[in-house]
């Protein structure tokens, strides 16, 4: 991904402190990476510091728009409270979307962000390659 997204993910995450902050990630699945070519930022539906929901129209529309370009929804970013790493229940839903989870912290004073898959039945760590 480029370092302005990542970027924008970041301010996202910023700006819905004390919250968690949620963005879906759309782009191709090449061999052993993922593109992304484009990001929308979501509002928390569940308006929450622990836990966060997507508005699931808006998240439908989304998905048939991104069909419609030829990509896919590549990857979750959510922000935590605490460390950037998966929660029971992001391992819980991880299973059930098996795409790339980005999870950043500002627990360090800055914002920081980890990748994740779930594979091979565990959680792994992935790396973010920034263009
Ligand atoms: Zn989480």
């Amino acid at each position: 991904m480029q370092s302005s997204q990542l970027e924008t993910l970041h301010e996202h995450a910023e700006g819905a402190l004390p919250l968690e902050a949620v963005a879906l990630l759309f782009g191709q699945v090449m061999e052993s990476q993922v593109e992304v070519a484009s990001i929308e930022l979501m509002e928390n539906m569940a308006n929450s510091s622990t836990s966060f929901e997507v508005d699931p129209e808006r998240e439908y529309r989304l998905l048939v728009d991104a069909e419609e370009r030829g990509q896919d929804l590549v990857g979750i970013f959510h922000s935590h409270p605490a460390l950037p790493e998966p929660s029971a229940r992001d391992k819980r839903n991880m299973k059930v979307n098996p795409v790339v989870w980005l999870i950043a912290s500002k627990l360090t004073g800055r914002w920081e962000c980890n990748a994740f898959v779930y594979e091979d039945e565990r959680v792994q760590r992935v790396e973010i390659v920034l263009g």
